[in-house]
């Protein structure tokens, strides 16, 4: 029987049988927001800490531990799992159920179990980058210093790169990508907070960039395609010039030019075909951006949430951004870096970049290779791309908060919110009901049992892409 997670539910599977000291083999099952948010090492650990056997693997519905134990060490080793989860995880349901007798020598991870997307597992979203990988980009002693797909396993993609369930590096994008040696020693080091990463990698076995010039709506790639440093530098004297560059980010490829020169963004509007709708801006750094916009404390919580999304804010009169950016409007969308490859791009250009999804208007946000070397190179004057493939395209999400109460008003629901949402109690006992929003700011919702699916914002239907991407997403589920 499952458990719901509320107050007092842990003493209610404590007390369901009579205690007993007989060592048994025990499951628990648990589900929710469980994969790709570093739950199987910590479960590793932990039961290294108690001393127990078993194993733990993730499958369809989510992850699965099997312990041969005494009953009362069964249920207490659930309490202490449940009160120290990950925290990015979100533990929806669980259940404790006896099974047949099996004797371990250790406990391990074990190989996850494949199957269907079932009831219960959330896909995990996209996380924006933790302050300890931000730390280690920074620090020109550590061996990923610069390298623009640092990753662990609180933070990185996971819903843009994910092919199947359940969430393992061979399910992902990731796959391609062999590790080395030093990123095989943390993988398997239960003492490294990289221990059973899935989108491990280092600029020796990782990812890696390409850089392309456009001329007359033609990209041409460079002969230095790997070389980081060399196309960084590129990209900063780019902007600085006042070009556009288009960036292959998380969910896919977004155009940045100089927010703070006017000449850049009005060329940006003119090849965009976008005459008045806002930009939004990536700021360097929250201390950036409280010199040029008041933020209050909700929203510089939710920039520097793992979703990281824009954010509604309102610019002083003083500030540097050009007057095109957001014509006639009082409010200016801002986010932060994300991303390690964004967080390099701004961290070394210092001033605020406009930011916008790279598509034609109208059109989804580009997230294929090729269709960004034909397409954003008539809008880009370089594109940076690199061999990370993206599975599911999402933009940035938008949020504001209510002037008055300070209440979080999602306006474009996207990168770091899908695949997440909470049923609230909604529930479809006979079958699967499928909902479908708006023409033109399209999504839909998939209800299954007590399991919702809401997917990221999808864009026009009037626009021909839009409905493949349309169908893309919902097959993907
Ligand atoms: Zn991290
Ligand atoms: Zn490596």
């Amino acid at each position: 029987m499952w458990v719901e997670t509320a107050e007092n539910t842990i003493q209610q599977v404590v007390s369901q049988k009579p205690v007993s000291f007989e060592e048994q083999t025990y499951g628990i099952r648990l589900t929710g927001i469980v994969q790709g948010v570093g739950f199987r090492p910590f479960v590793y650990q932990l039961a290294h800490e108690w001393g127990l056997t078993g194993t733990v693997s993730n499958g369809p519905e989510g992850v699965k531990v099997v312990l041969t134990t005494d009953q009362t060490t069964a249920n207490r080793f659930l309490e202490t799992l449940l009160a120290n989860t990950p925290p990015q995880a979100l533990v929806e349901k669980y259940e404790l159920e006896s099974l047949p007798f099996c004797s371990f020598q250790t406990f391990k991870i074990i190989k996850s179990q494949a199957g269907k997307l079932t009831n219960g597992l959330k896909l995990t979203p996209d996380f924006a980058m933790c302050s300890s990988c931000r730390a280690e980009l920074h620090d020109p002693q550590n061996r990923r210093f610069r390298y623009p797909f640092i990753t662990c396993t609180q933070c990185g993609p996971r819903y843009s790169i994910q092919r199947a369930v359940p969430y393992d590096r061979a399910q992902t994008t990731m796959q391609v990508f062999e590790m080395c040696p030093a990123c095989l020693d943390e993988y398997n080091d239960p003492n490294h907070r990289r221990f059973y990463s899935q989108t491990n990698s280092c600029p020796t076995c990782g990812i890696q960039l390409g850089w392309y010039t456009c001329r007359q709506a033609t990209a041409y790639s460079s002969s230095f395609l790997h070389d980081t440093h060399w196309i960084l530098d590129r990209a900063h004297r780019a902007l600085k010039a006042g070009k556009i560059v288009a960036v292959k980010g998380i969910g896919g490829y977004l155009l940045l030019c100089d927010a703070t020169n006017e000449s850049a963004v009005a060329t940006l509007r003119e090849r965009k075909h976008r005459p008045t709708k806002p930009f939004a801006v990536l700021y360097p750094t929250l201390d950036v951006l409280q010199r040029e916009a008041t933020v209050s404390v909700q929203e510089s919580d939710a920039l520097l949430s793992s979703v990281a999304p824009i954010v509604l804010v309102r610019p002083h009169t003083t500030t540097s951004i050009a007057p095109s950016v957001n014509p006639g409007l009082t409010h200016l969308g801002v986010m932060l870096p994300y991303a390690p490859l964004l967080e390099l791009i701004a961290h070394d250009f210092g001033k605020p970049l406009v930011a916008t999804s790279g598509n034609r208007s109208g059109s989804p946000i580009i997230f294929k290779d090729a269709d960004a070397l034909t397409e954003l190179s008539q809008v880009a004057d370089f594109i940076l791309t690199h061999n990370r493939e993206i599975v599911l395209p999402q933009d940035d999400s938008v949020l504001r908060f209510s002037s008055f109460y300070a209440k979080q008003i999602v306006l474009r629901r996207s990168r770091g919110l899908t695949g997440s949402v909470n049923a609230n109690g909604l529930t479809s006992t006979t079958s699967i009901q499928l909902s479908f929003g708006a023409s033109q700011k399209s999504t839909f919702t998939l209800l299954a049992a007590d399991n919702l699916h809401t997917s990221q914002y999808l864009g026009d239907l009037e626009d021909w892409e839009t409905q493949t991407h349309f169908k893309h997403t919902l097959q993907h589920l």
